[in-house]
């Protein structure tokens, strides 16, 4: 039997309409996730196995398929793992051999990263709860990125919103600033010192589909031209697909070269018409408000900041349980000989 008020409540939301329910659904979603508590682990070895071999056991050294278990054993640290013998190959290997984190000397900790992440922990309070230190959390934070960044990218179709949006060139965190940009650190909020969009600003491209698949990558400095337009979208589009973007000339010559129809949105638009770039303008907005936590990130780990944000948006209907389970294994289908660098400098010009 419920509590009394439990049974008020109840009754009280029969009385609400069909939108209403959906209006408290909607607000009760994230207050429920959040006693999902920590004490229900995250996302496990167990788990990554599952995931890994989810069409049967597979060498991850010559792909071949005749694998058999070949019993336990302890490593260096005490962990118990199961270890897997090729009859292609000769070899044997382990549920994480090959992976990103193959040679983490904390493995366990990994599934407890993976929801520090999907809660946009800082580096400092990660490394807290999970008794590591700031740099190896920095570290960890973008190795996991670097390992999403290393994954297929969607194919996006149909309608395609496309527009870019900018964010100051940083060399934070670099030691030879003098030397690579000849002058003092910057103070934090310290404005550009050229107005507009001078090179001091850097270009982020972001494209999104009616199905809300998106793409999200650095262009470089300035204004994006032809050249980086192809570069970052070219691979990502779908050629039956229409692309929406503001006037800027570079989308159009950049459709009519790769045979993609082009609309330009332009300010006497028709209210109500389908062609519009509002998504992705509302992304830059929501893109722009996570950021804020960072104070700034270096320009070389800016691709992995938005990688991050990506995988947030697309895993914001999932639980943090599920959606840190989906980040650990996720970045564990990749592997290590395919795992892109972890920094993205951009050329100095
Ligand atoms: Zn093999």
């Amino acid at each position: 039997m419920p509590h009394p008020l439990v049974q008020t409540l109840l009754s009280e939301i029969q009385q609400l309409n069909l939108s209403q329910q959906a209006e408290l659904y909607q607000s009760l979603v994230p207050w429920l996730t959040q006693m999902e508590t920590w004490s229900q682990q995250p996302a496990t070895i167990q788990q990554v196995r599952e995931a890994r071999f989810a069409e049967g056991l597979q060498c991850p050294r010559c792909n071949s398929g005749e694998v058999k278990r070949n019993g336990k054993f302890k490593d260096k640290r005490g962990i118990v793992k199961q270890r897997y013998l090729c009859k292609g190959c000769g070899r044997t290997f382990t549920d994480l051999t090959k992976t990103p984190i193959a040679y983490s000397k904390k493995q366990p900790l990994w599934g407890k990263m993976a929801r520090c992440m999907i809660e946009g922990m800082s580096v400092r309070k990660t490394a807290a709860k999970l008794g590591i230190s700031v740099p190896t959390a920095f570290f960890w934070r973008h190795k996991m990125l670097a390992a999403l960044r290393s994954l297929d990218k969607p194919t996006l179709a149909g309608v395609v919103e496309a527009d870019e949006t900018y964010f100051r060139y940083s060399l934070k965190g670099t030691r030879r600033l003098r030397e690579l940009a000849g002058r003092d650190p910057r103070k934090r909020g310290e404005p550009a010192t050229k107005r507009g969009l001078s090179r001091e600003q850097v270009c982020v491209i972001v494209a999104r589909d009616r199905h809300t698949l998106t793409v999200a990558e650095v262009g470089g400095r300035g204004v994006p031209n032809v050249q980086i337009l192809k570069r970052v979208l070219e691979p990502v589009m779908n050629r039956e697909s229409i692309l929406c973007t503001d006037g800027a000339s570079s989308y159009k010559r950049f459709c009519v070269d790769i045979g993609v129809a082009h609309y330009s949105v332009n300010s006497k638009r028709a209210n109500g018409s389908i062609y519009h770039i509002n998504n992705v303008n509302n992304w830059h907005g929501r893109l722009k408000d996570w950021m804020v936590r960072f104070k700034g990130v270096a320009t070389k780990y800016l691709n992995n900041y938005l990688m991050w944000f990506t995988f947030l948006e697309k895993t914001s209907k999932l639980s943090p349980v599920l959606a840190s389970k989906q980040m650990l294994t996720d970045a564990c289908s990749v592997l290590k000989s395919e795992l892109l660098p972890l920094a993205q400098p951009l050329m100095v010009a």
